[in-house]
């Protein structure tokens, strides 16, 4: 099981083959709750901001979703270079999508 093949791999996004040696990009990618989200700590549970709290989460509406993953999320994948400088012009994937040659 060691001795697994190492030598190649594939592009994570078309699929293409990479040969050892060939160039390739490491993608790392992360998502987390952005520092500006509203979120109660201690400090706000202290009982003179409670009342502040209150109203807080009355103003917000009742289907506010629950923070997802609040420690984060991260990936790695492997990119070819032409898929390399695709990602780097249009890192959402917003541009032609559904329209692709
Ligand atoms: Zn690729």
């Amino acid at each position: 099981m060691s001795s697994a093949s190492r030598s190649a791999c594939a592009c994570d996004r078309c699929g293409c083959h990479l040969d050892r040696g060939a160039l390739r990009y490491e993608m790392r990618v992360g998502v987390r709750l952005a520092p500006s989200a509203r979120l109660i700590t201690d400090e706000d549970l202290d009982e003179d901001n409670l009342h502040e709290v209150a109203s807080i989460l009355e103003s917000l509406p009742d289907f506010q979703p629950a923070p997802v993953e609040p420690e984060g999320h991260h990936a790695a994948f492997i990119l070819c270079p032409s898929c390399c400088r695709r990602w780097r012009r249009d890192p959402l994937g917003m541009q032609g999508s559904g329209s692709r040659h």
